[in-house]
């Protein structure tokens, strides 16, 4: 078994960006910009906002939170995001999620200019991804398909089988991986909470993508020997070893799992790193304008 150690292969991407900054302004580019907008102070959105600014700051990225209260109105909100689309200093902005209630989402993403959604969200660069058009891939499946291409792990021709359907992790993930492209190839199973048998799906899978935010949710009886097993869940639990009191778990019952697989990413360490390499590597694109030129 082979751990996939993405916060390493996260700091080579971000050390590989810090080396890209410094020549596109020595060529007279300025400094890559991003904001985040965060919306009230629950914990886990603020160490994932506090991450990617720090991470802005590894790769000599400038950077700016804006921060509202819970019960921000939507109106407030749009006028936010209107002025980011219209700051010409601004690349590339991120509004984290969730948001609360009273808040569409839908709404507010789509108002994002997709020149500057670098989280891959808003529905031009989600079809613009489906139809294989150049376009910001959102940033977790995006990191995912690093891992897996830096550990040449072989996809083509393999069975995936992807749990979890949403719109920021399942769902593009499993376009991503059935595409007609060198890192695609794959023949994909997308299982959600309504699909029946799910063992039956999860032992026949040469990869398996666990994203759906129920903590030690894959048992070590639920895979096959050799299996490729990539861990997205990050369920906040309340712990007493750690500082904060709380301790990060996955989706995927390490201990019993691990020693069935040929690769296996851990939680913390694994795609956590790797979505806020991407967003970093989706900002530079917005900087040197290579996608909406
Ligand atoms: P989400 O929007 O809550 O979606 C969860 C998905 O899991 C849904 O499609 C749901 O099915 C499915 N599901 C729920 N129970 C299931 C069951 N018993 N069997 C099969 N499928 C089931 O979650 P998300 O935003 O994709 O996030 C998933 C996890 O990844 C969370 O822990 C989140 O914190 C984590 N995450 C981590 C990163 C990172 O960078 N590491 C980034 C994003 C998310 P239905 O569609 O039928 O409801």
């Amino acid at each position: 078994m082979q751990l996939i150690d993405g916060k390493k292969i996260s700091l080579q991407l971000q050390e590989e960006i810090a080396i890209e900054v410094k020549k596109i302004m020595a060529s007279g580019i300025k400094q890559p910009h991003l904001a985040a907008i965060l919306v009230g102070n629950d914990g886990g959105s603020e160490t994932y906002v506090a991450s990617k600014i720090k991470a802005c700051e590894n790769v000599g990225f400038k950077s700016t939170l804006i921060r509202f209260p819970d019960n921000v109105s939507e109106e407030d909100l749009l006028k936010a995001v209107n002025d980011l689309n219209n700051n010409d200093d601004i690349d590339g902005f991120i509004v984290q999620l969730p948001l609360p209630r009273h808040i569409n989402e839908h709404k507010i993403i789509e108002a994002i200019k997709p020149s500057k959604d670098v989280d891959g969200f808003h529905p031009i660069n989600v079809g613009r991804m489906v139809l294989n058009l150049p376009c910001y891939v959102s940033a977790t499946p995006y990191g995912i398909v690093h891992l897996l291409e830096k550990y040449k792990i072989e996809t083509t021709g393999k069975h995936c089988v992807v749990i979890g359907r949403s719109h920021i992790v399942g769902s593009p993930m499993s376009i991503l991986l059935a595409k007609n492209t060198e890192l695609g190839n794959c023949t994909v199973t997308l299982c959600h909470s309504k699909t029946k048998d799910l063992i039956s799906h999860t032992l026949k899978a040469d990869i398996i993508i666990c994203a759906l935010g129920i903590p030690e949710f894959l048992k070590g009886n639920m895979v096959k020997d050799g299996v490729v097993v990539i861990d997205v869940g990050t369920t906040r639990v309340v712990s007493t070893e750690t500082k904060s009191g709380f301790k990060l778990k996955g989706d995927v019952m390490f201990n019993e799992v691990a020693p069935k697989c040929s690769f296996i990413t851990p939680v913390p360490g694994g795609v956590g790193p790797m979505t806020i390499a991407s967003l970093l590597k989706n900002t530079l694109l917005a900087a040197k304008k290579e996608i909406y030129k």
